[in-house]
C-alpha cells in the first residue's frame, strides 16, 4: 500500500522507515532541497552548525526503531554520554549539571549550598512520578482504556493533586535555594512554556536529563538526521525533495495532495509538518488569535576565533529575573531585555567542525512565537547584550573575534521548517488545559489523516517527534 508522508523532519523519517520496513510504498515529500528539517546543517567558512536542535537525550528509542527495522544503530551513529551535561553561570557562581545524579548533588551542595540529601529527595520523587508518566503518556498514542484509567489514578495520587494546579516555579520554592531554583525551572523551556505558567507535575521533565543523561553523536546532532535518511533509503523509502505542498483536498476516501503542479493521490497520509500549518494546507480555519504557541528562538550561528576553556559543550548564562524574562516573552510578546542565554560548542568535540584557533558558538535565546518580533535594530540590541554579557560572565571578548555570523529568527526558522509563526513546538504547556488538549496523532475528522512530529502528542524535542513517528506507524499497520 502506498503511503505519502509530509515532511522529513526526525517524526516523519522515523515513521517513514517503520511503513517502509513493513512492506508500505512510502515516500516522503520535501519542501526543502534537503532532509532532517530542523535538525539541518550549516557548513560554511570551515564552520559547521547544527542549525536547531543541540543536545540528544533517550538515545535508547532511537536504538529501537533502528532494532525494529532489522538494523544497529551502531552501524549509522554513534553517541556517547556527556559528562557534565551542561555548565550554569549564575550570579557570581558557576556549577556543573553532572551525568550521574549523585555527582550534581554534590556540585549543588558545594557550589550552590543546597544539602545533598535535600536535592536527591527532591529528584526521587519526581522519578517516581516520570516513571508512570512514561508509561501511560509518552510510549503510545494516548487512549482512554482501563489501562490508562489505573495508571492514571496512580499518576495522580504520585503526583499529588496539589501540583496539578500550582505552577513549577511554586513548587520549586521548597528548595529555598533561588540558584537551584532556577536551574530546576528552566525544565519548563524544553516544552517551551513558562516555569510560572506549566502545572508543578512537569517537574518531571529534569528527570530525562539529570538522571536518564545527556548524550552527543559524533558529527553532531545532523548524524541523526543523516542516520535516520540512511535508514530510510535503505528500507526503501523514497524521497522527493523540492515538493512543498500547496493543497490537500480528501474525495472518495483518497487525499489528494497537490505540489509543483502535480497530483499525489493516498489513502493514507502523514503530516510532518507542522500541526497548524498542515491545517492551512487542509483550507481549515483556526481562530490565530486565540491560539497559546510555544516559545520560538533567535540563534547566532557564530564562527569565533578565541578559545574557551572555561566554557562546555553546553552552557547557560542566566537572566538576572527569569520571573521577567517570561513575562516580556508571554505576556509583552517581546525578545527579552535580559535574555538566559544558552551556548553550544561541538568544535570542543569535533575539532572538524571550526579552522584553527577558532570554535563554532550556537547562541540561543527564548522569544515569542511572532513572525514580527525581529527588527535590524532590536537584533544589533540583542547581539550587543549577549557579547557584554558573554564578557561580563564568561570572560571572553567577542568583539572583532566573529568571523562568521548566520541568523535564525521565528520568520526564517518558519520559512525554513514551516514552523507556525515560528513556534518551536507548536502549543505551549502553560497550563493543565493545554497539556490535556495537546493535538492528538489522529486528525479529529479524517481518520487516515495523522500527525507526527515535535507539535504534537508526545511532544517537542527530537525522541518525542521519532516517538510519535513509531506509534504513527503501529497504528497504520494495525489498520490495513
Ligand atoms: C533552535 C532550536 C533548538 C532546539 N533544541 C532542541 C534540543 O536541544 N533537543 C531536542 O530534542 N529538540 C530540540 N529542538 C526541537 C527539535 O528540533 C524538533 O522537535 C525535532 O527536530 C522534531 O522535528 P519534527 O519531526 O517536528 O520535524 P521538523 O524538523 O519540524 O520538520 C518538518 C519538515 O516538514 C517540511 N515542511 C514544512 N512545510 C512543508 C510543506 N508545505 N511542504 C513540504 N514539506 C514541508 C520542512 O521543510 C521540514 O523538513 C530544537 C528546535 C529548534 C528550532
Amino acid at each position: 500500500m502506498k503511503v505519502y508522508i509530509l515532511g522529513s523532519g526526525i517524526g516523519g523519517m522515523s515513521c517513514a522507515a517503520i511503513l517502509a520496513n513493513n512492506g508500505f510504498e512510502v515516500t516522503i515529500l520535501e519542501q526543502n532541497s534537503y532532509f532532517g528539517g530542523k535538525a539541518h546543517r550549516i557548513s560554511e567558512q570551515g564552520f559547521e552548525f547544527d542549525t536547531g536542535p543541540c543536545l540528544l537525550t533517550y538515545p535508547e528509542w532511537f536504538d529501537e526503531l533502528f532494532n525494529t527495522c532489522g538494523k544497529n544503530l551502531k552501524d549509522y551513529l554513534n553517541y556517547k554520554r556527556l559528562d557534565p551535561i551542561t555548565r550554569y553561570f549564575l550570579e557570581n557562581k558557576e556549577v556543573d549539571v553532572a551525568s550521574d545524579i549523585n555527582q550534581t548533588a554534590i556540585n549543588f551542595e558545594n557550589k550552590l549550598g543546597l544539602k545533598k540529601t535535600f536535592f536527591l529527595n527532591y529528584i526521587k520523587r519526581w522519578v517516581s512520578i516520570y516513571n508512570i508518566s512514561e508509561k501511560i503518556f509518552l510510549l503510545n498514542e494516548l487512549k482512554f482504556n482501563f489501562f490508562f484509567l489505573k495508571n492514571a489514578v496512580e499518576w495522580i495520587f504520585k503526583a499529588g493533586v496539589v501540583n496539578i494546579f500550582t505552577s513549577m516555579s511554586y513548587y520549586n520554592k521548597v528548595l529555598r535555594n533561588k540558584s537551584v531554583e532556577k536551574i530546576m525551572n528552566r525544565f519548563a523551556t524544553y516544552t517551551g512554556s513558562s516555569p510560572y505558567q506549566t502545572p508543578a507535575f512537569m517537574n518531571q521533565l529534569a528527570v530525562v536529563e539529570m538522571v536518564n543523561g545527556g548524550y552527543y553523536p559524533t558529527g553532531g546532532i545532523h548524524s541523526i538526521s543523516k542516520a535516520l535518511y540512511k535508514l530510510c533509503n535503505d528500507v526503501g523509502v523514497k524521497f522527493q525533495f523540492n515538493h512543498k505542498i500547496d493543497n490537500i483536498e480528501y474525495e472518495n476516501e483518497i487525499f489528494k495532495i497537490y505540489s509543483n503542479n502535480e497530483v499525489f493521490n493516498s489513502k493514507y497520509l502523514v503530516s510532518n509538518i507542522d500541526y497548524y500549518k498542515t491545517q492551512l494546507i487542509l483550507n481549515r480555519k483556526f481562530n490565530k488569535r486565540s491560539l497559546k504557541l510555544s516559545t520560538s528562538a533567535i540563534v547566532f550561528y557564530w564562527g569565533v576565533k578565541v578559545k574557551s576553556p572555561n566554557l562546555e559543550l553546553h552552557n547557560i548564562i542566566f537572566s538576572e529575573d527569569y520571573k521577567n524574562e517570561f513575562s516580556q516573552i508571554f505576556d509583552y510578546n517581546i525578545i527579552p531585555t535580559d535574555p538566559t542565554i544558552y551556548i553550544n560548542i561541538t568544535s570542543k568535540f569535533d575539532k572538524n567542525h571550526a579552522p584553527i584557533n577558532c570554535e563554532n558558538w550556537f547562541v540561543m535565546i527564548n522569544t515569542p512565537a511572532n513572525l514580527n518580533v525581529v527588527s535590524n535594530e532590536n537584533i544589533k540590541k540583542t547581539k550587543d547584550f549577549i557579547i557584554s554579557k558573554i564578557n561580563d560572565k564568561v570572560g571572553i571578548n567577542l568583539n572583532n573575534s566573529i568571523l562568521y555570523e548566520k541568523i535564525l529568527t521565528p520568520k526564517s526558522l518558519e520559512n525554513k521548517t514551516g514552523s507556525y509563526n515560528g513556534s518551536l513546538y507548536g502549543d505551549n504547556q502553560n497550563s493543565l488545559l493545554s497539556i490535556i488538549k495537546r493535538k492528538k496523532n489522529r486528525d479529529y475528522k479524517l481518520k487516515k489523516l495523522y500527525y507526527v512530529g515535535g507539535t504534537v502528542h508526545p511532544g517537542g524535542g527530537m525522541p518525542l517527534a521519532l516517538r510519535s513517528g513509531l506509534s504513527v506507524a503501529k497504528n497504520i499497520i494495525n489498520e490495513t
